[in-house]
């Protein structure tokens, strides 16, 4: 394994050269990292494949074509984000130039998770770089077949003085947490989020906090009900349900409660077939300890659809779970697999009630044609984002923050938002030297009733 320390130190010095200031170096760099990643999207599916059987069509629209975009996005806009943002000047500080500089952090680390491998370690350093830092990438080791392609094209696009990847699991992972960084960027869950913050508070390093947790779709009893079927299969199936923003759970309003679950059936059947292990479009659990996790849920609740599990393939069917309780385990731990427990409401303001009293979850989904209740549900609901009438979309607008808020993560990126993650805003107040107004300087005899004056004009 690389000599972790001189490749930080070499990256500080690097850093220190200032080559990564210059606008067109971060377009180059980005432009590479694209071709990088084009040049081997054959060997990504066969990665994805491999690690997770992911379909070349969901690799696509969730992983490879989601770094392609945002980089011609980013590239698009970088020159306009990186030029000095005018601000206004107040009354007290006139006359004077307020200008906010977005400067680069230094050297950064990122490290992720294995459920969308190459998105969520290359979208943070799209943002890295196009801030102008430097950065080590530490891909997860569950996905390694992809981890070993994200450090070949991390190799290809970047100069390990600018950008290295450092594969390997827990272990390194506390090496590189020992060492000082100036940003930390995390994608994963809660419980190794806590030890990354405890040794970035041994710096005062800066963390960006991307976390999971319980998202609930909601499905109001006004909701086009076909349609939501449809689209709450597909986000908690996608990638057999291994994804930060699926609807973990469902809230199914009690007037629809029959119609809605045989939509829900016969859209699984649509989408999947009458056996959906022969699908080729379904993926199956990263490992086996995910599996038995998964597996001990379905003792949870009434099994309504599915529930058919191969520990050989790790293969487990798409799942509907009736009857669990909110104590079960099902309902109290993030599920991260292809299980749906439903459960049953009649009045929304018991569901409002209910999710306040929860830890905040990473995205909502309210599925209602109501404007009104739509709004209601946005200002009384805390959660990280979401979408109303589908899933999962709002993370793929790249003009949206994307984020949790209180245990799913803080900071956001995507977009703007990545640039603005990996830059510190250095405000800068430039006084000329023409004028010099005495007021506030001694003796003050005087100028008191001045000073409270000028404070009440102040704008
Ligand atoms: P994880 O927390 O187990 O691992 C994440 C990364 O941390 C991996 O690279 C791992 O090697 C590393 N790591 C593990 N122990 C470490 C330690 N002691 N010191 C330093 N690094 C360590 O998460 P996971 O199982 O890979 O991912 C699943 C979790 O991630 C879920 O909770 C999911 O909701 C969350 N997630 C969040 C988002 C988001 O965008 N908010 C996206 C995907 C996944």
């Amino acid at each position: 394994m690389k000599d972790l320390k001189s490749l930080i130190e070499n990256q500080r010095r690097f850093f220190l050269t200032g080559r990564t200031r210059d606008v067109s170096f971060r377009i180059e760099a980005l432009k590479r990292l694209k071709q990088a990643v084009e040049s081997h999207e054959q060997e990504l599916y066969k990665a994805l494949d491999s690690d997770l059987r992911k379909p070349a069509m969901e690799s696509f629209m969730s992983e490879i074509g989601m770094i392609t975009r945002e980089i011609s996005f980013v590239m698009r806009h970088l020159r306009s984000w990186t030029r000095p943002e005018k601000a206004r000047t107040n009354l007290l500080n006139f006359p004077a130039r307020s200008r906010i500089y977005a400067e680069p952090y230094g050297v950064t680390l990122i490290i992720g998770p294995w459920n969308y491998p190459l998105q969520l370690t290359l979208l943070p350093l799209i943002g890295a770089i196009a801030a102008g830092n430097c950065s080590i990438v530490k891909p997860s080791e569950i996905a390694h077949a992809t981890s070993g392609i994200v450090a070949k094209i991390i190799g290809e696009a970047c100069g390990e003085e600018h950008v290295a990847a450092v594969e390997g699991g827990k272990g390194v992972g506390e090496q590189l947490l020992a060492e000082r960084f100036d940003h930390i960027f995390f994608t994963g869950s809660a419980a190794v989020g806590w030890i990354v913050m405890q040794a970035a508070s041994q710096h005062l390093t800066p963390v960006t906090m991307e976390l999971g947790g319980k998202s609930p779709a909601i499905v109001d009893a006004d909701a086009d009900l076909s349609m939501a079927a449809r689209r709450i299969a597909w986000g908690k199936f996608l990638n057999a349900g291994q994804t930060c923003v699926a609807p973990d759970y469902l809230l199914l309003h009690a007037a629809i409660k029959d119609p809605f679950l045989a939509l829900l059936r016969t859209t699984i059947k649509d989408f999947y077939g009458d056996d959906p292990q022969k699908s080729p479009d379904y993926a199956r659990i990263v490992n086996n300890a995910q599996f038995d996790r998964l597996a001990g849920y379905l003792r949870d609740g009434d099994i309504l659809i599915g529930g058919e599990i191969d520990r050989r393939t790790r293969y487990i069917g798409p799942t509907v779970l009736l009857n669990s309780s909110w104590d079960a385990r099902v309902m109290q731990e993030e599920i991260f697999g292809p299980l749906l427990p439903v459960l049953i409401f009649d009045d929304l303001d018991d569901v409002i009630g209910k999710l306040i009293s929860m830890p905040r979850p990473l995205s909502l989904y309210y599925f209602s044609r109501n404007r009104k209740k739509q709004k209601r549900i946005i200002r009384d609901v805390p959660f990280g984002g979401g979408t109303m009438n589908d899933t999962i979309l709002h993370m793929v607008n790249p003009h949206l923050p994307f984020g949790g808020a209180g245990q799913s993560g803080f900071g956001s990126y995507h977009g703007k938002a990545s640039f603005d993650a990996f830059s510190h805003r250095k405000s800068i107040l430039a006084r000329p030297t023409l004028l010099d107004n005495p007021l506030r300087y001694p003796p003050y005899a005087g100028k008191l009733r001045w000073l409270k004056k000028f404070f009440t004009w102040d704008r």
